[in-house]
């Protein structure tokens, strides 16, 4: 019986299924971590392509059957939170790195897009199921209507893609909202900014959408500040560019020595 309380919605169409396995590809020797493995269902077609998985799974009643059906050389269980969980303790090949997978619990899906972010330097890509609305946020462009934190605090550490809708009547029990399928790849190199600066910026200029960001920003930056950033200070934060962002967080980080 699936538990609400896990966020627990398995995937039970056998051509969603296999479109999720096709985009990510998995292969042999690769490193990867499925995050809520469930009652398996993408588990084991994961393992058709790879040497070992490694899976957080949460439900100790869940761990129980994963434990009776996977041989531990194939399935490499933990149990627990995976908000909790260090996902830079499994062990990577020199030369690699770590990909991750999930049909993502939804309701906390963006503490742990945020968990996650923390290690992206370790990691190869992450391919996961999340609400659509949600991946609409991530991937939105300064314009849209869905672009606010989420898409800059996501956009300054990934290339991110939506790669395909998936209806309600793919999962058993169906969940009240349609989902997609999201490819996250860490973006190289060093943060552009630092990430507590960037936060404080962007969650002032979000926090009241209808204003000018001169009035979202006030007592953070000046007019002339964000002039010298490049920003017109009469623009609407959600239509100001991922760059610009960057900038004012950098133009506070200087200010602090
Ligand atoms: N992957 C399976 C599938 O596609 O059918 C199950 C997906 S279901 C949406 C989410 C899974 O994450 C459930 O197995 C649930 O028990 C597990 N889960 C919920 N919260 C979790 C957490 N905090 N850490 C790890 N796993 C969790």
């Amino acid at each position: 019986i699936p538990r609400k309380r896990f966020g627990q919605n398995f995937l039970t169409d056998e051509l969603v299924l296999s479109n999720i396995t096709r985009v990510i590809n998995p292969r042999p020797g690769q490193t990867m971590v499925e995050i809520g493995p469930g009652l398996a269902a993408m588990t084991r077609q994961l393992l058709d392509g790879l040497t070992q998985l490694h899976v957080v799974e949460l439900d100790r009643d869940l761990v129980a059957r994963l434990k009776k059906n996977f041989s531990p050389e194939k399935l490499v269980i933990h149990e627990g939170d995976a908000l909790q969980f260090d996902f830079a303790s499994i062990p990577v090949p020199e030369g690699q790195k770590l990909r991750v997978v999930g049909n993502l619990p939804y309701n906390i899906s963006s503490p742990l897009l945020f968990h996650l972010a923390e290690i992206a330097p370790l990691v190869e890509d992450q391919h996961f199921m999340l609400q659509k609305e949600v991946v609409e946020r991530m991937v939105a462009e300064p314009g849209s209507k869905t672009y606010g934190r989420l898409s800059v605090m996501l956009q300054v550490r990934y290339h991110m893609e939506l790669m395909f809708i998936v209806p309600p009547e793919a999962f058993d029990p169906p969940p009240r909202v349609e989902s997609a399928i999201v490819r996250m790849i860490p973006k190289p190199g060093a943060l552009p900014c630092d990430i507590k600066k960037l936060e404080e910026v962007v969650t002032k200029a979000f926090s009241q959408r209808r204003k000018v960001v001169r009035n979202c920003v006030a007592g953070l930056l000046s007019e002339a500040d964000l002039i010298a950033c490049g920003v017109d200070p009469q623009l609407r934060p959600e239509t100001i560019a991922l760059e610009a962002y960057v900038a004012m967080a950098n133009l506070l980080s200087s200010r602090q020595v």
